[in-house]
């Protein structure tokens, strides 16, 4: 007979919480990430279409095989789905892009920037963004966003770059942390630059150029 009643006490203080939970609209920081990274790559994956989000005359691009180094990024030049504070973008090799439909509705977003994004003047969805800098460490690589696409068995992203960029883009400083223990807790290692990995690689290159390091 005692529990009963501590039980009914415990009820409303739960349903406050609920309604608290309502209220204050969780940030997302991608649909496919939101929840976990619930994605994984498929073993000799071919590639597949990625398609813009036109109604009529969609663009679409084909990617030969699986890309590689798909992340999260915070940057205000990616592309991202509406209300996400993350893009999620991957890259491939130039070589294994092409477009297959409507290509004449792409534009480049910004001619200036190290990643020509080709946009779709139609919708604004990025197709893909290519670096032609051939003294760059990314030349040669496209970046593209697989969710675009239908296939399922494209890497998942590994974790997430340019992360304190998002303030730049209006996010409340005060919920960085929140951000970053998020994406933590999903798998996502943060970085405010690129991830170790591919620093060091740009690192690499670059003191090839410039012969500090043996070429
Ligand atoms: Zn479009
Ligand atoms: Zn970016």
């Amino acid at each position: 007979m005692a529990t009963k009643p501590s039980k009914k006490k415990a009820a409303p203080k739960k349903a406050a919480k609920k309604a608290d939970k309502k209220t204050t609209k969780p940030i997302s920081l991608h649909p496919l990430i939101n929840k976990g990274v619930l994605s994984t790559a498929k073993k000799n994956f071919a590639g597949g279409t990625l398609t813009c989000h036109c109604a009529t005359d969609p663009v679409s691009i084909h990617i030969k095989g699986q890309t590689a180094h798909n992340h999260a990024c915070g940057c205000s030049k990616c592309w991202k789905p509406e209300g996400a504070v993350f893009s999620i973008v991957a890259v491939t090799g130039k070589d294994n892009v092409s477009v297959t439909a409507n290509g004449h509705k792409l534009k480049v977003v910004d001619d200036t920037a190290l990643i020509r994004r080709h946009a779709c003047t139609g919708c604004g969805v990025h197709l893909y963004g290519r670096v032609e800098n051939t003294k760059h460490g990314f030349y040669g690589l496209d970046f593209v966003h697989t969710e675009l696409s239908k296939e399922k068995g494209w890497s998942p992203p590994t974790f997430a770059a340019f992360v304190s960029s998002i303030i730049g883009q209006g996010f409340d400083p005060g919920k960085i942390k929140d951000v970053r223990a998020r994406l933590k807790k999903v798998g996502l290692p943060p970085h405010d630059c690129l991830s170790e990995g591919l620093m060091d690689y740009l690192a690499t290159h670059d003191a090839k150029q410039a012969g500090v390091l043996k070429a």
